[in-house]
């Protein structure tokens, strides 16, 4: 095929993308082990097509342009489709969507109404039922011939065997996708993980996995071993064994789910839209999405579009994207289709969320309460519309549990503005070469020796914790963070900067910053203007003091997650704060003491206990008292309290109040006002129209009084109202 008005350079990338797509494929298809990323294999096809369309003597018949689909896997039986099967052009931006959009309009005059629905990660299947009955399940295939699935179809629940109605149509042939809701998805991922496996890319691979499972070999499998056996230890533990693989098949099979979105051979029902015909089609029992959308225009299906980049998170299941179809089944015709694809639909994919890069490095992060994690060092990749190079791995036995190796090629996953994660590693790739992490026994920051802080504890920590410099930067910066101090001036580099240029020895020299510390360190300064001797503040600089300054007047639970003790979040420090009021309350009660607050369970209370207990901590906190920051919060204005430490559900109505207000009356007099009755309960206020929760007071016998002497409760106290 050498043609000179084409560039060997030209013709020879053609056979190189030719082979690579072609490998890929039949990875792809027939071992259900992608070699690419969708991305990458979406891009070489781009290129493939661009190549073609510049030179189209280019364009054979060996060029998978030229076809559709994947070639058939020998393992089934191959089944002819009733009608052909297409598979959908794709558009990779609004750009591309509108061009289509333009090429309608140009052969029909119009954009016509377009159906969108979500295009479901999974497998696309090919479905005949004949009088009402399941007669054949198919894969996609080349999209003329598929595999015959049938017989594992049988063990899938969402699949109907039969149609419901009594009218059912005589033939009818039904194109729809397999697929694994999320959870189904990984927990088959864990159990890949478990056998030392790879992990499956996405859940379009692991269904495929899945549907080729060959059910019927391994009954035969097992019936045979079973006739054959005569009861010996080595027969029992074969049968065993196979009874095991086989009730892993099934039970992966019955965790499929199907969403029909096509149609293909009919007799005896007419249909004159697509979106009439998912109607019908739910109406026969066939599982249809209810996500599905007519929209007049374009406009409508770039809503449904955006509306979906953001919330794809939201459905049970992957998505990788949006169909748009013309919606009219007369249109549709009308415009046909081309050798692999109709013209009447397109596929409009988000950017992908599963990528495969280089797994280059693991390394060691030294957290700011000393605890030592892995994490992965990647060839940077572009997933989910980022681009990720590293990744936390947790700890040594996530690092185990993942199978990861350095130098492997992993799936790295990132949904949204999910954290990135590494799934696993592609353990078909691996040429000898990668080598297994070795968690460090000492510090990388201050070689101190590493360990569990108990025994049996998964993490291990750097125990250094009052000057390993890893541990101090984290911790000075951690003060200055949002759900802290919130000091914005303060960041990751000017955290450094202080330290370094020994302007504070740890977290408790920060609240004592003054101008004339910060001009010793030239992070902070500024070169000298007009007029101006000797180096200047920055304004960086000038704002961080300022707002240093104003954090000090913080609300005291701020000042109590700032200190860094483990386990201690805004939402148990706020507890802490509105119960106890002072930092020393706080450090001054017993574990038992602080386990009794609403939010704070005996880990936290510990980790207090033993926080506040070291005397380099309290000297942290007697600094920044020092200094002026703020260590109480000011009493709530407030009355007396003669229900003080009491729990009072009210249930049912209270005459002359609303439940809001019953509630603030109880809380306005220091009771808390449950939701539930409990043990803990004290009270229990029951008027008309209480339910389960007077039932449940009566059997816990917590005492009750009723609705109408709810004045006497708050006038006179629970022991007036109930007698
Ligand atoms: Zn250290």
């Amino acid at each position: 095929m050498s043609n000179p008005s084409i560039p060997a350079k030209a013709r020879g990338r053609w056979t190189e993308l030719v082979d690579a797509i072609n490998e890929a494929r039949e990875r792809y298809y027939e071992r259900d082990a992608p070699t690419l990323s969708d991305e990458e294999y979406d891009s070489l096809y781009r290129e493939l097509t661009e190549l073609e369309a510049a030179y189209p003597e280019l364009a054979s018949g060996e060029s998978p342009t030229q076809s559709v689909g994947g070639a058939r896997s020998e393992m089934f039986e191959p089944v002819e489709h009733l009608e052909r099967m297409y598979s959908l052009d794709n558009a990779f931006s609004m750009e591309e969507v509108q061009a289509w959009a333009d090429r309608i309009d140009r052969a029909i005059g119009e954009v016509p109404a377009l159906l969108c629905e979500l295009k479901v990660d999974g497998l696309a299947v090919d479905l005949v039922y004949e009088g009402g009955r399941l007669r054949s399940v198919a894969t996609r295939g080349d999209g003329r011939v598929g595999e015959d699935v049938t017989y594992n179809a049988s063990f899938i629940p969402a699949i109907p065997a039969t149609l419901k109605g009594r009218k059912v149509p005589p033939l009818l042939e039904v194109r729809g996708e397999i697929y694994f809701p999320l959870e189904a998805f990984e927990r088959i991922n864990a159990e890949q993980l478990a056998a030392g496996g790879s992990p499956f890319a996405n859940p379009r691979n692991a269904a495929a996995g899945t549907l080729r499972q060959r059910i019927d070999r391994r009954r035969e499998d097992l019936a045979d071993v079973e006739s054959r056996s005569r009861g010996t230890d080595r027969e029992i533990a074969r049968v065993e064994r196979l009874q095991a693989e086989l009730a892993v098949a099934v039970s992966r099979l019955d965790a499929l789910q199907l969403v029909v979105h096509g149609i293909g051979a009919h007799e005896g029902v007419d249909f004159s839209s697509q979106s009439g015909a998912y109607e019908v089609l739910a109406r026969l029992g066939l599982p249809t999405s209810d996500r599905v959308r007519v929209v007049g225009d374009l406009a409508g299906a770039r809503e449904y579009i955006e509306y979906y980049g953001e919330h794809r998170h939201d459905v049970s299941h992957e998505i990788d994207g949006v169909v748009l179809k013309v919606d009219d089944l007369a249109l549709q015709a009308r415009l046909g289709a081309t050798s692999r694809a109709p013209r009447w639909a397109i596929a409009f994919k988000y950017p992908p969320e599963v990528v495969r890069t280089r797994l280059l490095d693991i390394q060691v992060n030294v957290g700011r309460t000393g605890r030592v994690t892995p994490f992965g060092v990647m060839e940077p990749a572009r997933v989910a519309g980022s681009t990720v190079s590293m990744a936390t791995l947790h700890n040594a036995q996530e690092v185990e549990r993942k199978g990861v190796l350095i130098g492997d090629m992993v799936f790295l996953r990132k949904a949204g503005d999910v954290i990135p994660e590494i799934l696993g590693p592609v353990v078909e790739d691996r040429d000898g070469s990668e080598r297994a992490f070795v968690m460090p026994t000492h510090c990388p920051e201050c070689g101190t020796l590493l360990g569990p802080e108990k025994e049996g504890d998964v993490d291990i920590r750097c125990p250094n914790t009052r000057s390993c410099p890893a541990q101090l930067r984290e911790r000075v910066f951690h003060v200055a963070s949002r759900g802290a101090m919130d000091i914005e001036g303060l960041g990751w580099k000017a955290a450094i900067a202080l330290l370094d240029c020994g302007l504070v020895a740890d977290e408790g020299d920060i609240f004592a910053l003054t101008a004339a510390d910060l001009l010793t360190c030239d992070f902070f300064t500024r070169e000298p203007g007009k007029g101006e001797t000797g180096p200047q503040l920055s304004e960086n600089a000038k704002g961080m003091l300022e707002q240093i300054q104003a954090a000090m007047d913080r609300p005291l639970w701020r000042a109590l997650v700032a200190l860094s003790i483990r386990h201690v979040g805004p939402t148990a420090a706020q507890a802490l704060a509105r119960e106890l009021g002072s930092m020393d309350a706080i450090a001054d009660a017993d574990a038992a003491r602080l386990a009794e607050v609403e939010g704070v369970g005996p880990v936290i209370a510990e980790a207090l206990e033993e926080w506040f207990a070291e005397p380099w901590h309290r000297e942290v906190v007697d600094k920044w008292k020092a200094a002026g920051v703020r260590m109480a919060d000011a009493p709530a204005e407030t009355g007396p309290q003669p229900l003080a430490g009491l729990t009072i559900v009210v249930t049912g109505s209270v005459p002359g109040y609303s439940r809001d207000e019953a509630t603030m009356a109880l809380t306005s007099l220091g009771a808390k006002a449950a939701g539930s009755v409990s043990k803990k309960t004290d009270y229990v206020v029951v008027g008309e129209g209480a339910g389960s929760k007077a039932a449940k007071a009566e059997q816990l016998v917590v005492p009750i009084t009723p609705a109408e002497r709810f004045g006497v409760l708050l006038a006179d106290g629970p022991d007036a109202a109930r007698s």
